[in-house]
């Protein structure tokens, strides 16, 4: 494997240095630093379409799409027009609006099992409030949750697996404490005898099972066929709710997300990304008879200053009317499966032991010989292989996701140029492996 770096980018390189001195690791959120693949952060000037530019002036074919939120493509006119139109007629009031109603309406018509939605900033703040509301109806404190899975950062849901996690929360970051993390169970991705052991142990206790139903927080991890309904039978029979942490995965593995390609029920879900088109805005809701318990109908609290903001409101409401128009969809899944077989074949003529998991818009590449359908199999690919893999790329104009651990997105800006492009650099790339 012949040592490859980045070139050296020294507008971004000097902006990284100064921000290090100010900001924890020079950046907001940790995966961004680019350590894992041992890279420094290129610092991002604009972004228009599939592309961004950063401060040195190179351009790159974007698969990270802001993490998932930008399936539209960088500064699409409608959704900018949106949010500046939105913006003259005032930032924030802390009081309703009309299009916080719109925008709750275009999200049951794809999500027709949230029959009562409330907005909020993050998907962070979707899953804990989502846990907060299973708890307070069911009147019980546990929940399940799996390894490999991510929930954002509050304090319960901040647990990773260890060998022991399969009865007893572990918390997987310094200042969590144990009591915040005793009530959280952790199960195997794609393992009902894991989820069954927990119930048949403590099922009188388990207020809720959360899930991401496909994975993307581990790689894209895909369900196997019988999961998801093992889920919904097991919480079922035991009185507790299902809540499928779609924060990802909807709009983006389907218009309706992952519980319309699998046919799932859940009691709740959360949403994220996507429904605020770049802007920070999240949602929790589901069966009516339980978002009615919360305040200010019911005793369970919930509340936020920023929540439904009208300018990510505009935002989402926008990106959501353009993905809903016909064959928008599709043809953004069409083209993440050509990609997402293109890699394969390569990998195959190149003789480079790699998968791809992809789910409608969104996918890994992972290399190893073997399928990977948990966090055991995405932990024992070949995470020296894909930072090499990520720096060839970035050198070559494609920016990935700076960690095995991440899903890369395609966006409806992404031309069938933009694909070929792309693997041409990749063949380039795995050529150097
Ligand atoms: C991104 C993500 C979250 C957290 O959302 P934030 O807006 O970063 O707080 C929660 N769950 C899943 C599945 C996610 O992908």
């Amino acid at each position: 494997m012949q040592a490859e770096c980045t070139p050296y980018l020294q507008a971004s390189s000097q902006a990284y240095r100064e921000a290090a001195l100010a900001i924890p690791g020079g950046v907001n959120s940790p995966v961004r630093a680019a350590l894992a693949v041992g890279a420094e952060p290129a610092f991002i000037a604009r972004g228009e379409g599939p592309y961004i530019w950063d401060v040195d002036g190179n351009r790159y074919i974007d698969y990270v799409g802001s993490w998932g939120p930008l399936i539209m493509g960088h500064a699409h006119p409608a959704v900018v027009e949106a949010v500046c139109r939105a913006a003259h007629d005032g930032l924030s009031f802390g009081a309703p609006t009309e299009s916080e109603t719109e925008l709750v309406h275009a999200i049951q018509d794809a999500v027709p099992s949230m029959e009562m939605v409330r907005l909020v900033s993050s998907g962070t703040e979707a899953t804990m409030s989502a846990i907060r509301l299973a708890r307070g109806v069911t009147g019980r404190d546990c929940i399940v949750k799996f390894e490999g899975c991510y929930h954002g950062h509050a304090d319960a849901l901040l647990v990773k697996a260890g060998s022991g996690a399969l009865t007893m929360g572990v918390p997987s970051s310094a200042g969590v404490p144990a009591a915040t993390t005793a009530d959280t169970l952790v199960a195997r991705f794609n393992d009902l005898d894991s989820v069954r052991a927990l119930f048949a142990a403590r099922g009188e206790e388990i207020a809720a099972v959360i899930v991401e139903p496909v994975a993307g927080n581990m790689g894209v991890v895909v369900p196997h066929e019988d999961f998801l309904p093992g889920l919904r039978q097991i919480t079922e029979a035991h009185g507790s709710l299902l809540i499928c942490d779609e924060v990802m995965t909807g709009f983006r593995t389907a218009f309706g997300g992952a519980q319309s390609l699998y046919g799932i029920d859940p009691d709740l879900t959360c949403l994220g990304k996507i429904i605020g088109g770049g802007m920070p805005l999240a949602a929790f809701g589901g069966k009516r008879r339980y978002l009615e318990e919360l305040a200010p109908l019911g005793p369970v609290y919930q509340a936020g200053t920023l929540a439904g903001n009208p300018v990510a409101v505009a935002a989402g409401l926008a990106t959501v009317r353009l993905l809903r128009e016909p064959g928008v969809h599709e043809g953004i899944v069409a083209k993440t499966t050509a990609l997402a077989r293109g890699i394969e074949q390569l990998g195959a003529s190149r003789g480079v032991p790699l998968r791809v998991n992809q789910v409608g818009a969104m996918f890994s590449v992972f290399f190893t010989d073997d399928d990977v359908f948990d966090y055991q199999g995405a932990l024992s690919s070949n995470t020296d292989l894909f930072a090499f893999f990520y720096r060839a790329m970035r050198a070559s104009g494609v920016y990935l996701a700076p960690s095995q651990f991440e899903a890369l997105f395609v966006s409806a800006a992404h031309t069938d140029d933009c694909i070929a492009e792309t693997l041409e650099h990749v063949e380039a790339a795995l050529a150097r492996l």
